[in-house]
C-alpha cells in the first residue's frame, strides 16, 4: 500500500507574479479588494520613468484572474510605449475590474476603486478603457484626484482625436510608399466603422479617396455607403479586398497566419489595438513587402487627447501633437528601411531609447 500523500507535498509552490510571463520589470503591481461592494482591482504600475503611469481601467469578466492578471501586466507595459512614443512626459499603468460591466457594475464598487487608485497616490492615474464609460469614471472621480478624460479635466470622447491620428498616418505612409501624401484618387478599405472607424472613412472621403468599408453591424455599413458612396465587403474578407491602403479599426489580433498572406493593399494603418496576433508577424509584414503602422504609434491620438485636455484651454495644441503622429510614423518607416527592421520594433527601440533618455 503505498502511504497517503500530504496536501504539503503535492502542492508545489504557487506561482508569484514575479515568474509571471508578461512580468517586465513592472514597478508595482497592487491586487486590491474591497468585501463590502465585491470589487476586485489589479492594478499594474509599469513605468513612472517619464511621469506618472497614466492607463485606461478595463472591467471584464474575466474567465480566471490570471486572465486579469496577464492583462494587467501586458497593457500596462504597452502603455508606457505608447505615452513614450507619443512623446508625453507619462508613463505606463494599467487597471483591470474583474467584474461583469452589465452585471456587476454599481455605484459603490466604483467608488470602491476610486479608493484603490487613490491610495497609489498619483503613481497611476486612471481613465475610462473597455467596461467603463465617461459617467462611471465621474463616480471613480468622487474618491480620487487621479482621473483624466473626465468632464473637469477633458476633452469628452478621444475617437475624434485617435481618428484625426489615424489620417495622419495614412498620409505618412501613403507619402512613403507613393511618393505622395494625397488620399485623392487612392482606393482605402476601412474595416470596423464604430466611433473611429467612421471619422477616418469621413476624413479619406472628404480627401477624395474612393472608398471600400466593412463592419459586421449592417446599419453601420449602409450608412457609409450612402455618405461615402462607399463600396462594401464582407468583415471577414476586408482584409483581403485590393486596395492601396487596408486600415483596420475592429478589433485586435487581425494581423495573423491566415490574414497576412492574403492582405490585398501594401499598406496596413489603422486605429485597432493589437494589430498583430503575435510579435512575428512584425516581420511576416516586412517579408511580404507590406508596410505596417504600428497600433500603438498610429492610435496615440486618443491618449494625447486624454492626457493633455484641460477645460477651457481649446485644443489646438493637442491637435498639433495628435498631426505629429504622422511625423513619427515617416520616421519609423525610414528607419525601417535604413536598418531593414520591421517597423513595430523600429517603434519599440524609439519608444525604448526615449525611457532610457527621458
Ligand atoms: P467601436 O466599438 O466604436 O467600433 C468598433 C466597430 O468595429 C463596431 O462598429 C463593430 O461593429 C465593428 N466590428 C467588430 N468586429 C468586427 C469585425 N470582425 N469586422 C468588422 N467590423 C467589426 O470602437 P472604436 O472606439 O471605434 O475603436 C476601434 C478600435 O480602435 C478598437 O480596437 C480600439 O481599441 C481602438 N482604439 C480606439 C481609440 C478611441 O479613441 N476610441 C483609441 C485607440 C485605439
Amino acid at each position: 500500500m503505498t502511504a497517503p500523500v500530504s496536501r504539503r507535498q503535492i502542492v508545489t509552490a504557487p506561482p508569484c507574479v514575479f515568474d509571471h510571463p508578461e512580468f517586465d520589470a513592472h514597478e508595482q503591481v497592487v491586487f486590491g479588494h474591497d468585501e463590502a461592494t465585491g470589487l476586485s482591482t489589479i492594478i499594474a504600475v509599469h513605468s513612472t520613468a517619464l511621469g506618472p503611469a497614466l492607463g485606461g481601467c478595463r472591467m471584464w469578466a474575466y474567465p480566471n484572474p490570471g486572465e486579469a492578471l496577464t492583462d494587467a501586466l501586458r497593457l500596462s507595459r504597452g502603455m508606457t510605449y505608447k505615452n513614450a512614443l507619443a512623446g508625453l512626459d507619462l508613463g505606463g499603468g494599467k487597471a483591470v475590474i474583474l467584474a461583469d460591466p452589465r452585471r456587476d457594475k454599481t455605484q459603490a464598487l466604483l467608488a470602491a476603486f476610486g479608493d484603490q487608485v487613490d491610495r497609489l497616490a498619483g503613481s497611476y492615474i486612471t481613465a475610462e478603457d473597455v467596461g467603463i464609460s465617461d459617467a462611471d469614471m465621474e463616480v471613480v472621480a468622487t474618491r480620487t484626484a487621479h482621473v483624466r478624460g473626465i468632464r473637469a479635466t477633458g476633452l469628452g470622447d478621444p475617437s475624434p482625436y485617435t481618428a484625426l491620428g489615424v489620417f495622419r498616418g495614412i498620409q505618412a505612409a501613403l507619402a512613403h510608399r507613393f511618393g505622395s501624401d494625397d488620399p485623392a484618387g487612392r482606393t482605402v478599405t476601412v474595416q470596423g466603422l464604430g466611433h473611429v472607424g467612421m471619422d477616418v472613412a469621413r476624413r479619406l472621403h472628404e480627401a477624395g479617396a474612393r472608398l471600400t468599408v466593412a463592419d459586421i453591424h449592417q446599419p453601420a455599413v449602409e450608412r457609409a455607403v450612402a455618405a461615402f458612396g462607399a463600396k462594401s465587403v464582407a468583415a471577414d474578407r476586408a482584409h483581403a479586398a485590393e486596395a492601396d491602403v487596408f486600415v483596420p479599426c475592429a478589433l485586435g489580433a487581425g494581423l495573423n497566419d491566415e490574414t497576412i498572406p492574403e492582405l490585398g493593399a501594401p499598406i496596413v494603418a489603422g486605429a485597432a489595438n493589437n494589430q498583430l496576433a503575435e510579435e512575428r508577424h512584425d516581420a511576416a509584414l516586412r517579408k511580404r513587402g507590406v508596410l505596417y503602422a504600428p497600433d500603438y504609434a498610429i492610435n496615440a491620438g486618443g491618449v494625447i487627447s486624454v492626457a493633455l485636455g484641460e477645460p477651457g484651454v481649446g485644443d489646438a495644441a493637442i491637435r498639433a501633437k495628435v498631426e505629429a503622429i504622422g511625423d513619427t510614423l515617416a520616421r519609423i518607416f525610414r528607419i525601417a528601411d535604413e536598418s531593414d527592421q520591421p517597423t513595430q520594433a523600429v517603434a519599440d527601440r524609439l519608444a525604448m531609447e526615449r525611457l532610457a533618455a527621458p
